[in-house]
């Protein structure tokens, strides 16, 4: 961006989720055709606004007017997180800082699109829809009743959870077991007593190389397994 003054770089930048929606009027929009006409990183920008704005064009006007909330839960699975994370015992404190670090920034842009033009929620990345796999579960305490499924993602597989008899308040991780017998974290619920719980659980771990999970209390027991 060589020539351009820094504060009009800035400011144009702020502009462009709007002229990538088509707001503004003639001669902002042409303000902003300048700008980029010479600035590649603006251009960058609204090449990767593009597809976004896309989306929103696809989205019914008749939901715009309705309020925007968070998912149920999600302040409680983040401290959840957080809390499994502690747990989980000496780790460097870099790690931990890195690991709060992204909640914090997940946390926050969830904030920002669910305040942002009453659509937020529909913004967030529609998960490929994988084909769900029933899987067996072995319940070890008698208070639960529980089924899972799991899909094979690009990414690795997510344990959809659901069940009740989960020890309201009680922090449960989840790991998945990889075959050469490494358990790898999935994340971490809340237990809500007898209400029903539905959750989805995501690892690092292919299908291919996943043969079952564990779902830990806070004391580290395994309450609930699975193989496959
Ligand atoms: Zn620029």
């Amino acid at each position: 961006m060589s020539g351009i003054p820094r504060d009009a770089h800035r400011e144009l930048r702020e502009r462009l989720g709007g002229y990538a929606l088509g707001h503004g009027d003639p001669a902002e929009r042409a303000a902003v055709r300048a700008h980029l006409d010479g600035c590649t990183a603006c251009r960058a920008e609204l090449a990767e606004l593009a597809p976004v704005a896309a989306r929103l064009a696809d989205i019914d006007p008749d939901h715009l007017d309705e309020t925007p909330q968070a998912p149920p839960g999600l302040g409680d699975a983040v401290l959840a997180r957080i809390a499994a994370e502690e747990r989980r015992g000496p780790r460097r404190v870099a790690e931990r800082r890195r690991l709060r670090t992204r909640i914090a920034a997940g946390v926050a842009a969830a904030g920002i699109a669910a305040a942002g033009a009453g659509v937020g929620w529909l913004l967030r990345p529609v998960p490929d829809a994988g084909p769900l796999e029933a899987v067996p579960v072995r319940i070890e305490d008698a208070d639960i009743d529980a089924r899972a499924d799991i899909v094979p993602h690009t990414w690795g597989v997510e344990v959809k959870l659901s069940g009740s008899g989960f020890t309201a308040g009680e922090v449960y991780s989840v790991t998945v077991r990889e075959s050469d017998g490494d358990e790898v974290p999935a994340g971490a619920f809340l237990g809500v007593g007898p209400a029903e719980l539905d959750c989805n659980l995501n690892s690092p771990v292919l299908r291919s190389d996943a043969t079952g999970f564990d779902v830990l209390d806070a004391d580290g027991s395994v309450v609930l397994s699975s193989r496959f």
